[in-house]
């Protein structure tokens, strides 16, 4: 079953005319379009979507970050148990070196804590977005 053929209308004698005509049949006019039905000429990806750079972003982004937050709490924790030391020498021997020791040690699960918070997503981010075959 074939369906009806388009047709357009001429505009200078009204003659009805196969869409794909270029010049009337009756007066002779030459139509400014000979294909008025837009082709379809999208492309798309196999997956049926546009190509984004968003996933490289992110991932780009979780790398340093994690890797960058990763040497800024480093360095952080090493400049404060050099500073806790200093501490500790002042409470060494007396009642305080107890108490000066559980300290720096929930201030370095804090600092663990801290940094798990920011390095984690940032790597479970980093996994998710890997380009493929890398
Ligand atoms: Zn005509």
């Amino acid at each position: 079953m074939q369906s009806p053929q388009p047709f357009k209308v001429c505009p200078q004698c009204q003659q009805p005319t196969v869409i794909d005509a270029a010049v009337c049949q009756r007066c002779g006019r030459v139509y400014r379009s000979t294909a008025p039905i837009p082709q379809v000429t999208q492309t798309f990806t196999a997956d049926g979507r546009k190509p984004s750079t968003l996933p490289l972003f992110a991932n780009w982004c979780a790398k340093w970050g994690a890797v960058g937050w990763s040497v800024l709490c480093l360095a952080g924790l090493l400049y404060g148990m050099n500073r806790a030391g200093q501490h500790i020498d002042q409470y060494r021997g007396g009642p305080g070196e107890t108490g000066a020791s559980i300290g720096i040690a929930i201030g370095i699960g804090m600092w663990a804590f801290i940094w798990l918070a920011v390095a984690g997503p940032c790597a479970v981010v980093y996994f998710l977005t890997r380009p493929r075959g890398s």
